[in-house]
């Protein structure tokens, strides 16, 4: 989009920021009070409305007040549950617009309405967070509020809809688990929802398959997107709906982690953030046109006050009002570090194991290359996880290269990437400082899905060798130190016909298909068992960078085979697990060292209550598949230092005695 400017700019307003922590609509005891940061409108002014379709309106004067706010109070008897909407005079002209704190919202975000969302609970709201203590225990599932129900055979009833999620006891017409039952199932810690924010692209007035899109193009930060509620007319549904579904997942001990977008807005022009202060919330280049780093249109400036003030703020309103658990920044490459490091902050008042992730990614917009929050900088953001792009393209292979193929597709040029990636990415050669930086993957919702992927890149696989091949993926991210994440339908072979960018594809090629999950149990219930191994074995799941260093080492296995250990004593036990990744299209014969190991995956299956015992040491790793051998056994090396200990000691009074003998 080309935009010039041709008039002073508005991006140098931080001397005038306001601090205070009302912006938007606060509610007293008997009073409502509006308060909107405009250093440059000639006059603020709100409409008020009885209805959301209400043509007639009062219209009230904002006053000037500190700081470029302006400010009003309304008497909450009167006017509670009115919709309102601002008018101001900027630049010589008059614009009508919501403010950017709009917290609740009628349809397509047209109009706010003045309710306080505290009180618009569902009956059952405890605000209790699942249990969870460090990052590397997540395993993390991406999935589009949408998709997750509204395939026809999922048995849900309100399909597509927070309230879908929200369901129990939904099944095929085969009785196989759908939905909340199904992803309860698998075990996975956290759910990744892809944009609900108020967002621009959907049409809220009317359904259909192809209205349809994964919202990265938001207009209302604070305010909940309405095509997810049972109806957008009523603007306390979409909040009460999305707290039932936020409930209904902790219940299952499920954590939400929430897909925000600050990086652009759906259109920089007419969204809030462009409104009152034209320019002052985005990136300006030189010639005054919009930056573009994200390729959508704009970027915004999170290094200016009232934006970094509005990223912070918005975060912790969701933490807070909406428990949710985590936050996914959506091209995080184009914020600055300070910021980042504030949401950080702000969340661990909140509640420190509050996960923060983000795409790191190095990107094109104006900001000094030591302030972008991405790989580069990571040493700079402590605890906050960046997404794995070299562990990834590793396994299988580029994403924007389709038929360039990957590690577990034969190339084994890219065998350091996969095994820096299993290590944590904390090598001298990867980003990561600590584990709890890392989210290592190889599908989500961008970019082909990895069976797609397989099909391009590999395309003269038969059926079961693209299965196989694709297991081994999802293995080695499973059983990677650091943050794993899938995207929702890779642990059943989601595809999308190849369809590499499917935002506005509409609901067919998008929607999760539960039948084809039942048609691939075997593998579904595979990688379950493999989140299980995960979850008992804190080896798996080393918590720091001092620990990798320790307990994992990597060891030779012919080319196409990589081969690690994880090793620890731990009360009164040694536990170690050997780990065979085969990338080769032949079985592999490999020999274990001495002791009595237990077969807890093989072949693209886990096994971890009644495991076999390997018999004599030599073992075979099917082809593309993983081999995970485990050893727990008594702990005799410390008996071994003290009875060293013991010995030392008699010597020395041995030694003595002779001496004193021979003195005598
Ligand atoms: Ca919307």
């Amino acid at each position: 989009m080309e935009h010039t400017i041709d008039r002073q700019t508005n991006v140098d307003l931080d001397h005038v920021a306001y601090h205070g922590k009302d912006l938007g609509v606060t509610f007293k005891s008997e009073l409502i009070r509006l308060r909107v940061w405009s250093p440059v409108a000639e006059q603020m002014t709100v409409k008020l409305y009885r209805t959301a379709r209400a043509r007639k309106f009062d219209r009230i004067e904002l006053e000037r007040a500190e700081k470029g706010t302006w400010m009003v109070e309304l008497d909450r008897a009167q006017f509670e549950g009115q919709f309102y909407v601002f008018e101001a005079i900027v630049d010589g002209k008059r614009i009508e617009s919501l403010d950017p704190y709009a917290k609740v919202v009628g349809v397509n975000g047209k109009r706010g309405c003045l309710l306080d969302p505290s009180s618009i609970n569902p009956d059952h709201w405890v605000k209790e967070r699942p249990l969870f203590h460090s990052s590397q225990e997540a395993v993390i599932y991406e999935a589009h509020v949408r998709d997750l129900t509204s395939h026809p055979d999922g048995g849900v009833m309100h399909r597509g809809k927070f309230l879908g999620m929200t369901e129990a006891g939904t099944k095929t017409k085969n009785g196989y688990p759908t939905a909340l039952d199904y992803i309860t199932a698998l075990g996975v810690t956290h759910l990744q929802l892809m944009p609900f924010f108020d967002y621009g692209s959907v049409n809220e007035s009317r359904e259909s398959e192809s209205n349809y899109n994964w919202g990265y193009d938001p207009v209302h930060y604070f305010a909940v997107e309405g095509s997810y509620a049972s109806t957008a007319d009523d603007p306390a549904a979409r909040i009460l709906e999305l707290k039932a579904m936020v409930q209904a997942l902790h219940d299952r001990g499920i954590r939400v982690i929430m897909d925000v977008v600050f990086n652009h807005t759906y259109d920089a022009l007419t969204t809030p953030l462009g409104q009152f202060v034209p320019d002052y919330y985005y990136r300006l280049n030189e010639d005054g046109t919009l930056a573009d780093g994200s390729e959508c249109g704009n970027d915004t400036a999170s290094e200016r006050a009232m934006m970094r003030k509005l990223i912070v703020e918005c975060v912790s309103y969701w933490a807070k009002e909406f428990m949710i658990d985590g936050f996914r920044f959506d091209l995080m490459g184009l914020h600055d570090v300070k910021t980042m490091n504030q949401v950080r902050k702000a969340l661990d008042r909140i509640d420190p194991s509050i996960l923060v992730t983000g795409e790191g990614w190095d990107l094109d917009t104006p900001l000094a290359v030591r302030k972008k929050a991405n790989q580069h900088n990571a040493h700079k953001m402590p605890r906050i996880a960046q997404f794995n792009d070299a562990i990834r393209d590793g396994i299988r292979g580029d994403v924007f290269i389709e038929d360039l193929p990957g590690w577990i597709s034969g190339n084994l040029d890219v065998t350091a990437d996969v095994k820096r990636g299993i290590a944590g990415a904390v090598t001298s050669q990867s980003f990561a400082d600590e584990p709890n930086q890392v989210v290592n993957y190889v599908e989500c919702h961008d970019n082909l899905t990895l069976w797609d992927k397989l099909a391009a890149a590999s395309p003269d696989d038969n059926e079961t060798t693209r299965r196989r091949r694709h297991r081994l993926a999802t293995t080695i991210v499973l059983l990677s130190q650091g943050i794993p994440f899938l995207h929702s339908g890779q642990e059943f072979f989601r595809t999308k016909d190849g369809d590499e960018n499917s935002f506005k594809s509409g609901e067919v090629i998008n929607r999760l298909d539960w039948t084809q999950a039942e048609q691939e149990t075997p593998s579904v219930e595979y990688v379950k068992g493999l989140i299980n191994l995960r979850k008992q074995y804190p080896l798996f799941r080393l918590e720091n960078t001092e620990q990798i260093r320790k307990h994992l080492r990597f060891f030779d296995e012919e080319e196409g085979v990589i081969a690690y250990e994880l090793h620890r004593h731990v009360e009164g036990y040694v536990e170690r697990h050997l780990v065979y990744h085969n990338g080769l299209e032949v079985a592999v014969d490999v020999k274990l060292p001495a002791g009595k190991f237990e077969v807890h995956v093989e072949d693209h299956t886990v096994n971890l209550t009644a495991p076999r015992l390997v018999e004599d040491r030599h073992l075979t790793v099917a082809p593309l598949s993983t081999l995970v051998v485990t050893e727990r056994r008594p702990d005799y090396s410390k008996y071994a230092v003290a009875g060293g200990a013991a010995l030392a000691i008699l010597g020395l009074w041995y030694v003595a005695k002779k001496r004193k003998n021979k003195q005598g």
